[in-house]
């Protein structure tokens, strides 16, 4: 009896000592620490590189300062005011999200920013390029991002281009995006010749370009002859590779978004083969990067899917949940009569552009991975996690998408030098994970995906912390706090 009460105190006191120590090196939630170490981490790098580890990283700051073999007694940990014990975990650099919106309303009802920044936290999401909201609103979040005023990713801003009726309003709209603080413009439904001088003013003034490229008077052979930074979504590139002009139906009217989206579901069964080879070989030729977004057509080919997402349980807000609803007011809300028929066409639809954007990769093209959140039944931040799983389906490794998702973004924003990567010098923006991503991406999901990881998890799946700009967030509390936006929201309503 006796010598078991010894073995019960002293396992008390090193409890007691183990959890003092880690009360005073915890990381609290939102708050940047002057040095924070990372222990024990496999890590994942932007690049497309094998896994490696263990490593200790440390973290000065918002800036990776070391990363070194592991060490009990290494001088850093003595000065650390937090500590992160990742054993068993992956460390990958955050996720950035290349096609975002930043939205507080849908359809002119309220919906806080936060919501979409925990999301988006919470899922991995240490940058956003943000292609089209309220630029006075946007502007003022940047800055608040920036200086860790609020929970937010960092945030680029490619702001709508608005037109102009001739070149010198052309050129001087382009220099007033520029004169604003853009990072970029997004183009859309653009013609052929303003959008020759548009381009051509935004290169005299730096300016990147994010093209939304559409059935529409121009397509993927402009972006290449102009300098598109990056083509949105795809359907642009199947139009440049027809011989003609795609079969429609005599009726057809491209402002009736059910005919819209019905007939883009057969758009890339009618490229011919060989000229698309030409397409593609000409982006990659003329440095023209690719984002996707397969998640946001994905209601098209699996509609019951899309409305029966598991996170809208507790973390659909009621704003989404009404803007979502079929209603031919609302953009990408099209869901009128949608058919079996159409799902099976969207499917097919789906290979050959998948194909495409594997094949466009294989000939050096850079893919990255956006997701386009807020429309079509899709969420801040689970969009971009589907994004990854949709990549690997059109036949890239896991490894491989993960460096779509963070060294392709940053090279695609212009700043590979110091984003995307897990190196010295760089910028803190790294996720921690409960497991390996390697071995199965639905482990970046926090909850939902598979009942049996989540049991495995405990329910404290996913990213476990999402470190932005050297200030750590933890994703668990972050999903309860978006829980408690929604249930707020929802009582309101
Ligand atoms: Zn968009």
């Amino acid at each position: 009896m006796i010598r078991l009460a010894q073995i019960c105190s002293i396992v008390c006191i090193l409890f007691l000592t183990f959890d003092a120590n880690s009360q005073v090196k915890a990381p609290q939630n939102g708050k940047r620490p002057n040095q924070l170490v990372i222990t024990n981490a496999i890590i994942v790098d932007g690049n497309g590189t094998p896994a490696e580890g263990p490593v200790n990283i440390v973290i000065k700051q918002n800036r990776i300062a070391e990363i070194a073999a592991p060490s009990k007694d290494a001088e850093y940990l003595k000065t650390a005011d937090a500590i992160i014990d990742a054993s068993g975990k992956y460390v990958l650099p955050g996720l950035i999200n290349m096609h975002g919106h930043l939205q507080d309303e849908r359809a002119g009802k309220p919906m806080p920013f936060d919501y979409q920044y925990k999301l988006w936290l919470g899922c991995g999401i240490t940058t956003i390029r943000d292609v089209g909201s309220e630029i006075s609103k946007a502007l003022v979040e940047k800055e608040k991002s920036k200086t860790g005023e609020i929970a937010a990713p960092r945030i680029f801003l490619y702001m709508w281009f608005p037109g102009g009726n001739n070149e010198t309003e052309i050129r001087s709209e382009v220099r007033d995006l520029k004169a604003k603080g853009a990072d970029g413009m997004k183009i859309w439904s653009i013609d052929h010749d303003t959008f020759r001088i548009a381009a051509d003013e935004a290169k005299k003034q730096g300016l990147k370009i994010a093209h939304h490229v559409g059935v529409e008077d121009t397509n993927a052979w402009d972006d290449a002859a102009f300098g598109t930074t990056s083509i949105e979504h795809w359907y642009g590139v199947p139009d440049a590779a027809l011989h003609g002009v795609q079969h429609l139906p005599p009726d057809f009217n491209y402002n009736n978004e059910l005919y819209r989206f019905r007939y883009a579901g057969r758009l890339w069964r009618e490229t011919d083969p060989e000229k698309l080879k030409l397409v593609l070989q000409k982006l990659v030729d003329s440095n023209v990067a690719w984002d996707p977004t397969f998640a946001i057509y994905e209601a098209s080919r699996d509609l019951q899917r899309a409305i029966t997402q598991p996170w809208f349980k507790d973390y659909l807000h009621p704003t989404l949940e009404a803007y979502f609803a079929p209603n031919p007011e609302n953009h990408g809300s099209f869901f009128f009569g949608w058919t079996n028929t159409d799902e099976v066409f969207w499917k097919e639809n789906y290979k050959i552009w998948m194909k495409a954007v594997k094949d466009f990769s294989d000939m050096g093209g850079i893919v990255t991975t956006g997701e386009d959140a807020g429309f079509i039944y899709e969420m801040y931040g689970f969009g971009l996690l589907r994004e990854l799983e949709l990549q690997q389906e059109a036949g890239f490794q896991p490894r491989e998408v993960i460096a779509h998702a963070t060294g392709n973004g940053a090279k695609v924003l212009g700043k590979a030098a110091e984003l995307g990567r897990i190196k010295v010098g760089y910028l803190a923006d790294l996720i921690i994970v409960n497991g390996n991503p390697l071995e199965n991406l639905h482990i970046l999901f926090p909850t939902g995906i598979n009942p049996t990881l989540d049991e495995q998890r405990g329910g404290k799946g996913g990213v476990e912390w999402t470190i932005k700009d050297g200030i750590p967030y933890h994703a668990p509390t972050l999903f309860a706090e978006v829980k408690e936006i929604v249930r707020q929201a929802r009582e309101k309503k």
